[in-house]
């Protein structure tokens, strides 16, 4: 566990005291104790070991003088907090606050981040229009009490990489006129000028016209298009930031579970768009890694009623199938989605790159619909 990782846990050199089983044995429990931040308890050893707890898992041939202060003279450890103090974000795709990019931000404001966001430009309007007059109060409240503030936001059309790009018709049309240096790169060297540099890039953003066809009715024009705003997006948006994004910063992207099994009515190359984006992660992980120093991954969220969920036009069954099939009976709710992505971007994920983490109460990991009739029966 690097030092960066030690927020509310103090990591000491420490002589072992106690045997090599027992130290095997707390030091799953210390880790445990820790972060849940528990009262010491006997059977784990720690009563024998009042001050210094050695918790090497290695065996006593191998220990290597690192310990965790839990329990000293009968102190209480103050947590395990997730700490974005000093750390700026940008998020693609926030343009109301019922989506998961708005509780991502939400998650890292709490955590301490600066909040910068990128609003899709024919959105963009009504977004600052509801922010300005107060229409996202209530859901800027956070865990504190405090509102999160969102520093600045930018336009952005995340399907053109340069100004080069937009074609004349979307140039002309009066849902993007009043807006400018909306493309990928303009974006991120307004971010520069404004800023100079960031530390978490979050991909919060869909888009496949065709999302209602079967893909086996998808034209081509739509499938690429899916993959061009699903996908491709979240690589452009990494090739322009990466140069301005701080080494140990992170990126998240969000992605779903029809990427790698059948989901009938998500269509329109959605399905592929998402199984790229997955595929992405981890190349880029091993290639942003490399570069920068940049962790790379993606959360496989369950069904949530956002907007661009109710475009696809069966979310609300997707909701019920979940609650009735999954392993945990409970509504999903985006903030959960959103503590993932601060975890994940925070220190304490310092070695995790290239993942896909499952955030969908394990719907995932079923490999059948319980409420079938077929098996009741
Ligand atoms: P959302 O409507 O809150 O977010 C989608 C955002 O994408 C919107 O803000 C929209 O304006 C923006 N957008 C669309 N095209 C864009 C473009 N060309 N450039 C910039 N922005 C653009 O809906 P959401 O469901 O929270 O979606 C966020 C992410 O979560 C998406 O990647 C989505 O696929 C993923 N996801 C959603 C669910 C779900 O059930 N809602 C499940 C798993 C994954």
């Amino acid at each position: 566990m690097g030092a960066s990782a030690t927020a509310g846990m103090q990591m000491v050199a420490a002589r072992p005291c106690m045997s090599s089983s027992q130290g095997m044995l707390a030091s799953r429990a210390a880790v445990s104790r820790t972060a849940h931040a528990l009262s010491s308890s006997s059977s784990t050893g720690f009563a024998s070991c009042p001050k210094l707890c050695y918790s090497s898992p290695l065996g006593s041939s191998r220990r290597s003088g690192v310990a965790i202060r839990a329990m000293a003279s009968g102190s209480v450890p103050q947590g395990l907090p997730i700490d974005l103090r000093g750390k700026r974000a940008f998020i693609a795709g926030v343009a109301d606050d019922n989506g998961y990019g708005w509780a991502v931000a939400k998650a890292l404001a709490a955590a301490g981040a600066e909040i910068l966001v990128g609003t899709w430009v024919p959105a963009l309007n009504i977004f600052e229009t509801s922010l300005r007059r107060g229409k996202f109060d209530e859901s800027r409240k956070l865990p504190d009490g405090s509102l999160m503030e969102i520093v600045k936001v930018y336009p952005l059309d995340a399907v053109y990489d340069s100004p080069e790009d937009v074609p004349e018709d979307v140039k002309g049309n009066k849902r993007y006129a009043g807006s400018s240096n909306w493309t990928v790169k303009e974006v991120a060297e307004s971010v520069k000028n404004d800023f100079g540099s960031i530390d978490i890039l979050v991909h919060s953003l869909a888009n496949g016209p065709e999302v209602t066809k079967p893909l086996l009715e998808t034209s081509r024009r739509g499938y690429l298009a899916a993959i061009s705003a699903s996908s491709y997006s979240f690589v452009s948006l990494l090739q322009h930031f990466l140069p301005i994004m701080n080494p140990g910063g992170a990126t998240i992207s969000l992605t779903y579970i029809a990427s790698e099994r059948a989901i009938p009515g998500y269509g329109g190359g959605m399905s592929s768009a998402k199984a790229a984006l997955e595929s992405d992660t981890r190349v880029l992980a091993f290639e942003a890694g490399r570069k920068g120093k940049i962790r790379v991954n993606t959360i496989s969220a369950g069904p949530l009623g956002s907007r661009a969920a109710k475009a696809i036009g069966f979310i609300e069954k997707m909701i019920e199938y979940s609650y009735v099939n999954a392993p945990l009976q409970k509504e999903l709710l985006a903030d959960e989605v959103g503590n993932t992505a601060a975890f994940l971007v925070s220190p304490l994920a310092s070695a995790i790159t290239g993942s896909t983490v499952y955030v969908d109460n394990g719907l995932n990991t079923m490999g059948l619909a319980v409420d079938s009739p077929t098996i009741s029966s």
